[in-house]
């Protein structure tokens, strides 16, 4: 393999005096290391390109037995320093990075939705900084729903009822069904694991997933509907990306 692409970088590392691995996300390939030899001593072919958050195009070639890939040079298309100026931004960002690392998305349609994703996702946090800390949630109830789960936060699975003006709807996390108080007692047992939430919770959901990142400094959500909105996404990324946040990192479940 001998290209060009379009790279976020995820992570720099150094090995020997001056040289770099870089692990990357590109849209068509997914994420995999590739060498920088002599990238941290020659500046000139990849000036400004080695570090975390990077947008960069990248020359790639495989070696001659294709095991592994090295970066020929690099032009920088974004460097995101208005995130990298502030911690508490750029820890955002370092939260949506870590969470791709983990989720290391296969090659292909995957790939380019998540690159997509959180390109967008550091463009809108480099332009407009969303107040409180959703971001991540955001990022990653956006990244579930476009990688394919799709539920159905606006009616009632069972009689149609629409969500908006249920009282103490119910949501399976399992189906992503959501289902009004009389189909619940007519029921009984909705199958698996179930969150009781509030109507706004089911109105924001239905927003995030019709959302891009750029429309994320308007949502605005009490405190209330923003935790129970957290622990839904939460529950919904575990079971369906196998994924959970805990104790300052992501975890297999
Ligand atoms: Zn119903």
């Amino acid at each position: 393999m001998r290209s060009t692409e379009k790279a976020i970088v995820l992570k720099v590392g150094r090995f020997r005096e001056a040289d770099a691995w870089v692990r990357i996300l590109t849209p068509t390939h997914g994420i995999f290391n590739a060498f920088a030899f002599g990238g941290l001593r020659s500046r000139r072919r990849f000036t400004g390109c080695l570090d975390t958050l990077n947008h960069v195009l990248f020359s790639i070639a495989a070696n001659k037995t294709g095991t592994y890939y090295s970066l020929e040079e690099g032009s920088l298309i974004h460097g995101f320093q208005e995130v990298k100026k502030n911690p508490a931004v750029q820890g955002l960002a370092v939260n949506c990075v870590q969470f791709v690392r983990m989720l290391d998305p296969s090659p292909g349609q995957d790939s380019r939705i998540v690159y997509d994703l959180l390109l967008e996702t550091l463009e809108m946090l480099e332009e407009k900084l969303p107040s409180g800390d959703m971001v991540p949630f955001l990022f990653r109830a956006k990244a579930a729903f476009d990688l394919g789960y799709r539920p159905a936060f606006d009616i009632c699975a069972s009689c149609g009822r629409e969500a908006e003006g249920m009282r103490a709807p119910l949501v399976s996390v399992e189906s992503g069904q959501v289902f009004c108080a009389a189909c619940q007692s007519r029921r009984k047992a909705v199958d698996g694991v179930v969150r009781r939430v509030s109507p706004g919770v089911l109105r924001s959901l239905e927003w995030i997933r019709n959302s891009r990142p750029a429309d994320w400094a308007r949502l605005g959500m009490t405190a209330d509907v923003a935790r129970q909105s957290r622990r839904l996404i939460e529950a919904f990324v575990a079971y369906h990306l196998g994924l959970q946040w805990e104790n300052g990192y992501y975890k297999k479940v």
